[in-house]
């Protein structure tokens, strides 16, 4: 406990100027840094001391320097490096090393570094996984394989099934093996090889996998400036250094924007508040100037286009675009960029809203895949690989397949349903070798910093996909599947559905895009959002349309803020977005073990499983939790690995039917009376989102709650009379039975619907029917209760609106679509208070018969529908 104590008084006196050694003897070295980092500023401390005294880790003799600047709050302490060192090294050449490098630190460095020596294959990936302050590592070339110790026997990544293949390698090739399995795992970590054999022939085939490569230690004075320059090019963000440096001048501005340096809020009467409240900085960082050292997001090619860079090799793309209307912008800009009128999406009907409207614009043909529904609790799911499959055979024999374009699926979901896109890529391409995929990871930007997350993130997938069509033992593979699902294989539907498929490496090319609302789950202000590309095709096909898809949608006066926010964002993301997503993983794990061990909690709350969220079908680990008292967290990786789909464990989604209040109930309950935010709700479940930012205290906080609101509960229904228990019975019936099923995308109506549809494809013209809906002479009102006899009647009711219930805020009735008996009860069941293109009072806004029968005679006389002469 004295570390503790001498951290609290630190953290008490952070205002003065301390540069400290702290030697604790019994610390585990990523505890230590935990505290080091995060305990000053102020989070949770004395908790995180207590919980590590209770499980004291065996390790000895770490040193760790904090240091805070005087007068500065420690958010801006200077950054500590770790740098691992692979190596049988004795102790005598550690010491050597050691001082060769923490001594070469000079005054003026930007950051302090540590060394930290493991010996062998085994406890290189064990320190990869716990070390979350790791940022660079140097292999010294010939090493065991298997640690010392035995405790770490079960606890790596990675070497599942390679410990073979890593035996049968001679030691002098271990280190290049390791290195690239390091560029795996940790992609942001430099990686330095020291090697005592032939460098220059090392150097030439081991491509990528190393920043340097030095031949014996003898080299090693660059390995230190190496370091530095690593670690500094990742910590370098050019625009919000840009921005910095442009606020700093002394600019008279005779253009637009008197915000500008504050100046049309300070000395004035009237706005001071707004000025004092958002402080100076951000004034005089507003600025329209995009020269003087600054950029144009219209075209960059100073800070901006280098910060676009970075955001690129930071998660993993060939090209990233910012951009500053949130992702319900840059969905809009892809869609565009990829789909030209008349081009087929086969699109999730169940995605963001802003597709349907980008789809609108585009002028596309829309085919609405439905995903598996989850009637209990009135979640959709994911749209299930065989669907998807089903979907393009239908098109294949229809004749029309080279006009399906695109791909657009929702990675992961608002419920955190995760696809498996390498796998999806594969099997679609391998019956459309054109197809563009666009992944809406609105939810998923922070994937690429964890591996168990990242081989399921849209870039990482593309790169793999990409990889595997260039290697000649894939082109091996092909032969002999092609040998065996011939011509006549081909023709078999059901075949070609239960028959895991290869893509034909001689035509699928790989043309990947992901939209990512880097503010939901990063370090960036509201509306900060990404695009990432993976498109072998992009130079020769989109480069021109993305450009005009951008500008489209991209305002001449983009927010600065926003913007340095990205850029930052994508610092963090390569600095310690590994130690952020791991953190939030275990505080999403502590959150479920505390939900479904404690018996008041259980008793009132469930937390949804694999089980629950997942059906048995896709489920090839035979996964239930994602924390199990036996397994542990080893469930969640397997799972990971295999499923056709996985949940994400940080979207936690807890039934509360049993309590007797409704979703939306509950959410404004947590909201007014206890502090707790959140959105999404269903009529019986609730959704916490564990982020980046939450601490232990939030979880503690929730966890209160809710055992509070057990306890009312628990209190109301003891004194409940005989009729009240009858009422509160019945209402818990009617949360957890009386769910109206979730409804099925009903079709187009024949007005906009394809004219080969008897052949099973079901696409239609969104564009037309969106036009359409605009002219109030084309449409009318009908109140819910007149639809039901109206359909009843045989008349064929068409949507002539957008329905979006919010949240989750994905429409159930799209421009032009059938009204179905099934839509019209389950709109009648819903709770939410907002459901945006739906006015009670007026009713469902519908076309008139006579609109939808001048489109149909319109239709028969136009050559292109066969009709005509
Ligand atoms: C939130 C969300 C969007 C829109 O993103 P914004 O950044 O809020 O504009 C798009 N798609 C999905 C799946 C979302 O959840």
């Amino acid at each position: 406990m004295r570390l503790c104590r001498y951290l609290c008084r630190l953290r008490d006196k952070r205002s003065c100027s301390q540069s400290r050694i702290l030697r604790p003897h019994n610390w585990n070295r990523s505890e230590l840094l935990f505290v080091s980092s995060i305990g000053l500023l102020g989070t949770n401390l004395e908790s995180y001391c207590e919980a590590a005294e209770r499980s004291p880790h065996p390790r000895c003799g770490i040193t760790a320097l904090v240091r805070t600047h005087e007068g500065t709050p420690s958010m801006a302490a200077l950054p500590y490096v770790e740098v691992l060192i692979v190596g049988t090294h004795s102790a005598v050449e550690q010491k050597a090393l050691r001082r060769r490098l923490e001594r070469k630190r000079r005054v003026d460095n930007d950051f302090v570094i540590h060394t930290v020596f493991v010996r062998s294959f085994e406890d290189t990936l064990n320190e990869l996984r716990v070390n979350a302050n790791l940022q660079a590592v140097v292999i010294r070339n010939g090493f065991p394989l298997r640690s010392q110790d035995c405790r770490l026997a079960t606890s790596h990544w990675g070497l599942e099934g390679l410990d073979a293949e890593i035996e049968a390698v001679p030691e002098s090739e271990r280190g290049p093996m390791l290195g690239s399995l390091i560029a795996q795992l940790r992609p942001e970590l430099d990686r330095y090889l020291v090697t005592h054999d032939n460098v220059e022939e090392i150097a030439a085939h081991t491509g990528k996998t190393f920043k340097r490569i030095f031949f014996r230690e003898e080299d090693c004075d660059e390995l230190y400036p190496s370091i530095m320059r690593g670690v500094a090019q990742r910590y370098d963000t050019p625009f919000f250094f840009a921005v910095r440096d442009h606020a700093k001048l002394p600019v008279s501005n005779f253009h637009a924007l008197p915000v500008s340096r504050g100046k049309s809020i300070r000395n004035l009467n009237w706005i001071g508040d707004f000025g004092e409240f958002y402080g100076r900085d951000l004034f005089s960082a507003e600025t329209s100037a995009t020269s003087g050292g600054l950029d144009s997001l219209l075209e960059p090619v100073g800070p901006l286009k280098r910060a676009q860079e970075n955001a690129a090799r930071a998660f993993g793309a060939k090209r990233s675009f910012f951009v500053t209307n949130g992702t319900s912008t840059t969905n809009k800009i892809v869609v565009q960029a990829l789909a030209s009128p008349g081009d087929v999406v086969l699109i999730d009907r169940n995605c963001h809203k802003s597709h349907h409207y980008g789809l609108a614009l585009a002028g596309a043909r829309v085919e609405y895949l439905d995903p598996y529904p989850l009637n209990d609790y009135s979640i959709y799911g994911g749209v299930p690989l065989r669907e998807l499959k089903r979907t393009l055979l239908a098109y294949k024999r229809a004749g029309t397949l080279d006009r399906v374009r695109v791909l657009l699926l929702t990675n992961s979901t608002f419920d955190g349903i995760v696809y498996k896109p390498e796998h999806v890529m594969m099997e679609c391409l391998a019956i459309a070798p054109h197809l563009t995929f666009l992944w809406d990871e609105a939810w998923f930007a922070f994937a690429y910093s964890h591996p168990t997350y990242r081989q399921r993130a849209a870039m990482k997938s593309a790169a793999k996909l990409s990889a595997m069509l260039e290697d000649s033992d894939y082109a091996a593979r092909y032969d002999a599947f092609s040998a065996e699902v011939n011509v006549e294989a081909w023709k078999d539907d059901e075949r070609i559905l239960n028959t895991r498929l290869l893509a034909d490496p001689s035509k699928a090319r790989v043309r990947v895009y992901a939209t990512q609302s880097t503010h939901k789950t990063l370090t960036a202000l509201r509306q900060g959002s990404m695009i990432h590309i993976w498109d072998q095709e992009f130079n020769e096909k989109t480069e021109e349309a993305f450009n005009e898809a951008y500008m489209t949608h991209t305002s001449t006066s983009p927010s600065y803020p926003i913007l340095t926010s990205l850029d930052v964002a994508r610092r963090q993301v390569e600095m310690e977005g590994y130690r952020l997503v791991k953190r939030k993983l275990e505080l999403a794990m502590r959150l479920r073990e505390q939900l479904s061990r404690n018996p008041l909690l259980k008793k009132h709350f469930r937390v949804l499983g694999v089980d629950d969220l997942v059906p048995r079908e896709y489920v090839e680990s035979n996964a239930e939790s994602c924390f199990d008292e036996n397994a542990g967290w080893s469930n969640f990786e397997t799972a990971w690995r295999t499923d056709e789909f996985a949940l994400d464990p940080t979207h936690v989604t807890l039934d509360i039917s049993a309590t007797g209040i409704s979703g939306d109930t509950f959410k404004h309950k947590l909201m007014d009376e206890h502090e707790i935010q959140i959105n999404k709700t269903s009529r019986n479940t609730v959704l916490f989102i564990v982020n980046i930012g939450n601490t232990r205290s939030d979880v503690a906080h929730l966890i209160e709650v809710l055992v509070k609101i057990a306890r009312e509960t628990d209190d109301k229904l003891r004194d409940l009379s005989t009729i009240e228990r009858g009422i509160h019975d019945k209402r818990v019936r009617s949360l957890t039975q009386e769910q109206p099923p979730l409804p099925n995308l009903s079709a187009f109506h024949p007005a906009f619907r394809a004219m080969n549809s008897a052949l099973g494809t079901r696409d239609g013209d969104i564009r037309s029917a969106f036009s359409l809906s605009l002219d109030n002479a084309n449409c009318e009102y009908l109140p819910l209760t007149e639809v039901e006899g109206a359909i009843a009647g045989g008349r064929e009711l068409v949507s002539a609106s957008l329905v979006t219930p919010y949240p989750p805020g994905s429409p159930i009735l799209v421009w032009g679509q059938l009204i179905s008996p099934a839509i019209l009860q389950y709109l009648r069941a819903l709770d939410v208070r907002e459901i945006h293109g739906y006015q009670p009072e007026r009713g469902l806004r519908v076309f008139r018969k006579k609109t939808l029968t001048r489109v149909l005679d319109a239709q028969k006389s136009s050559p292109e529908h066969g009709g005509g002469a």
